[in-house]
């Protein structure tokens, strides 16, 4: 399945990669609305790893949607908490939008006046696409941080777009060559063109959701050489999750990197940060594919073991205990 469909930006708006703009129905774009209609009224309540959830779903859900809906936020709630360590926030409401088609999505997050998604779904939609699904996981890995002034949507977007592939394959749910895939079919959509005057004001597509990943990446590596393999950006990000508890909060983007680079006793994130945010800088994917023992044959994602990174590429998508 090709994934990353659609976007979704931070401000409610939400865009189809291919087709024009195109709005939410106004009732479902306001997270006040939400928070007030999940208040009077929600159709499933769970638990898992330490987050409370609560489902609004509208469009006449039939006993059948509910089950599926439900088995398919706890299968994207159990990637996120393989990943954090626990589920990202305490308190989660959820709207899900039923309509008549076949696909998930669009879906936007938000983090007042507490954390908030609305995602649309299709009643027709196959098991297997909802089992595959990536937006669900997406919008969880958006619950985990803080959120940042709009200037650095490209830092919360590249996270979760970094996050997510490797969240479910950890528990599993994707293979280690899927995850890796994104980095050398879709990364390279990230370095900047012509013009670019680094992430922080360059608002493109390409480098917001593939420049930010392309950034995590760049932290996952120095944090990894830095530390002498003892420590991963995962740490980093368990790091910041528990400290600012989500998305309810809101930091700088020196205040994140600060505490991410605390826990892992380093300064990968913040100097990234600072190289990146105000000048295009192109990053030599090739070299960084070929240390980490990722190649592309004969339309197959192979892995060499005796790559440099061999070691960080493995324990990525390994489960990691819990810190
Ligand atoms: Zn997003």
């Amino acid at each position: 399945m090709k994934r990353r469909r659609f976007l979704q930006w931070a401000g409610g708006l939400t865009i189809a990669a291919s087709s024009p703009l195109r709005a939410i129905a106004p009732s479902d774009d306001d997270p006040e609305d939400i928070f007030n209609r999940l208040k009077q009224s929600t159709e499933l309540r769970f638990a898992v790893a330490g987050g409370n959830i609560s489902v609004a779903i509208a469009g006449n859900a039939s006993p059948l949607d509910k089950l599926r809906i439900e088995a398919w936020v706890r299968r994207g709630a159990s990637a996120i908490s393989a990943y954090f360590g626990r589920f990202s926030v305490e308190n989660w409401g959820l709207l899900v939008t039923l309509n008549d088609g076949d696909h998930i999505g669009p879906a936007t997050t938000w983090g007042h006046p507490s954390s908030i998604t609305h995602i649309n779904l299709g009643r027709n939609v196959s098991d297997s696409a909802l089992r595959d699904d990536w937006v669900m996981v997406h919008e969880m890995t958006h619950l985990a941080l803080p959120r940042v002034p709009q200037r650095s949507a490209w830092f919360m977007e590249g996270n979760a777009t970094y996050v997510e592939p490797i969240a479910r394959a950890q528990r599993g749910q994707l293979t280690p060559q899927e995850v890796w895939r994104w980095a050398v079919d879709d990364m390279p959509k990230g370095q900047p063109r012509d013009g670019d005057e680094g992430l922080d004001h360059t608002h493109t597509w390409g480098r917001t959701y593939w420049g930010g990943a392309m950034y995590w990446l760049l932290a996952e590596i120095a944090i990894y050489k830095s530390s002498g393999g003892r420590y991963r950006l995962q740490d980093a990000l368990r790091a910041i999750n528990r400290k600012s508890g989500g998305n309810t909060s809101f930091w700088s983007v020196e205040q994140t990197t600060f505490v991410g680079d605390a826990a892992v006793h380093g300064n990968a994130l913040e100097s990234l940060y600072r190289a990146q945010k105000d000048r295009p800088v192109t990053v030599d994917l090739t070299d960084v594919l070929q240390q980490l023992g990722i190649s592309e044959v004969d339309g197959a994602i192979r892995f060499d073991d005796r790559a440099p990174l061999a070691g960080l590429r493995r324990s990525v998508t390994t489960l990691r205990a819990p810190t």
